[in-house]
């Protein structure tokens, strides 16, 4: 049975009701498709799994040239805005500070995300919330999806399908749309079931919220070394009122110890000679984990009839994890070409979402393989303290902005390429 206010047949459902599954619905409805978006989370946003740094319009831009800003990241609206920052301090392993520009904002991310599904089913979308996706099954013209909701389980159509489901996407598994999956038939008619094989980047995110710590409201810090961080790094990013965003991201592949990221960051915290000071009187509000890709896009972020979009796409920035610009900018050209797809299938042409390949790497594509290559090579530099510490000393503070934002200058490059002969 359906649920009250669910139909059987859309012409596009998104998975996923993040900033992707969010601004692919938002943009899917503005071009007249008929759009359900569903999300797992019983609250749409929350729990939140990320720590809400944004770089304002004109930073994306610049770091990002090919890109064209969606709205929504140019009107952040007021209410999800934490704090305001204008620099970034970045600590080498013996203590060194580089600082540079970097203005932005930490956001509150579970009222951004109910702020972009709003403004989805202002459009017309209409939301599922506290329902997973389950399982898939493809005809020629249309994909059934089976839903386990706190409403009760139901089946309903989508010509289109976005996967904007994040990181472990069922989607891009099942429809072979992700780094490291093959989709294989089963013996059931239509019916397809992952296969993940291992051996690609991700990284882990694990943070606290704290209040009462004694921080700079302006800035967002970061600090290396392999005592606190190995191969990663950890933050600081305020959120007004003596509160505070500390977290870690580090990959497994380059620990050196068997020791857990809660373990490293409570050492940080304790431990580290300007970071403890700041951070003595603090408490802990809340505890926030999360997957972060660090690989890049897979080959294939699309077929005739499904896309993949955000984080289930890989489409985040690999040498810092920022996911969010990438996230809303996939989102709305998915939008964009599935109610195209769907008004010319009505017209009597193909439906084919084919398009939305190109457009994506059209805008990003290139700013996205950089940062996997700049973070291969940074990643000779995190793991070693010796070689991090010659690096603050020999490189700008500008050129850090860069390289954290993926590109490395050819000039840094042979100066790098140097210190590790
Ligand atoms: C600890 C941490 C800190 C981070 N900090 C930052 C930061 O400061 N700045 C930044 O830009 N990026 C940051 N990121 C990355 C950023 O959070 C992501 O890139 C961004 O959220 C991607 O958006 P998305 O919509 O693609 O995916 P998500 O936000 O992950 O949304 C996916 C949604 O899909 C839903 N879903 C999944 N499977 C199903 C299913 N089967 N059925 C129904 N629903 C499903 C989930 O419940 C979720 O709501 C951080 C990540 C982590 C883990």
């Amino acid at each position: 049975m359906l649920f009250p206010f669910l139909q059987k047949n859309y012409d596009v459902v998104v998975v996923g009701a993040g900033p992707a599954g969010s601004a692919a619905a938002k943009y899917a409805a503005r071009g007249g498709a008929d759009v359900l978006v569903i999300d797992r989370k019983k609250e749409i946003g929350s729990p939140v799994q990320c720590a809400g740094f944004l770089p304002n319009a004109s930073e994306i831009e610049n770091l990002i040239p090919g890109l064209v800003l969606p709205e929504d990241l140019k009107k952040i609206p007021p209410a999800c805005i934490l704090a305001e920052t204008s620099k970034q301090r970045i600590y080498s392993p013996d203590l060194q500070v580089k600082e540079f520009d970097v203005n932005g904002f930490v956001l509150d991310r579970r009222l951004f995300d109910t702020a972009l599904a709003e403004q989805a089913a202002a459009e017309g979308a209409q939301l599922l919330c506290g329902t997973a996706v389950k399982s898939v099954r493809s005809d020629s013209d249309k994909h059934t999806l089976h839903l386990n909701s706190v409403f009760g389980q139901a089946e309903i159509t989508a010509k289109v399908i976005i996967g904007a489901d994040g990181p472990s996407s069922l989607i891009g598994k099942t429809f072979g749309l992700c780094r490291g999956a093959e989709t294989v038939k089963s013996g059931n008619a239509g019916i397809s079931s992952p296969v993940l094989n291992a051996g690609y980047e991700r990284g882990v995110g694990f943070e606290y919220k704290m209040t009462g710590v004694d921080i700079d409201s302006k800035s967002l810090e970061m600090f290396f070394g392999n005592e606190y961080v190995p191969g990663g790094y950890i933050w600081i990013f305020p959120e007004g009122d003596g509160k505070a965003n500390v977290g870690i991201g580090l990959r497994h592949s380059l620990l050196t110890e068997k020791r857990s990221a809660r373990d490293y960051l409570n050492h940080f915290i304790r431990e580290h000679p300007i970071a403890a000071e700041k951070l003595k009187g603090g408490k802990i509000t809340s505890v926030i984990a999360g997957v972060i890709p660090a690989d890049g896009a897979p080959e294939k972020t699309a077929t005739d009839s499904v896309m993949v979009a955000g984080d289930a796409a890989g489409h985040v920035m690999a040498t810092n994890g920022g996911g969010i610009p990438f996230a809303v900018t996939a989102g709305k050209i998915a939008g964009e070409v599935a109610a195209e797809a769907v008004s010319d299938e009505k017209c009597g042409r193909k439906l084919s979402t084919a398009a939305y390949e190109q457009l994506w790497r059209g805008e990003f594509g290139e700013a996205l393989e950089s940062s996997v290559q700049a973070r291969k090579l940074m990643d000779k530099f995190f793991t070693s303290d010796k070689r991090m510490n010659a690096a603050f000393k020999f490189l700008p503070a500008d050129k850090f902005k860069e390289m954290q934002c993926g590109n490395i200058p050819h000039a840094v490059k042979i100066g790098l390429d140097l210190l590790l002969k």
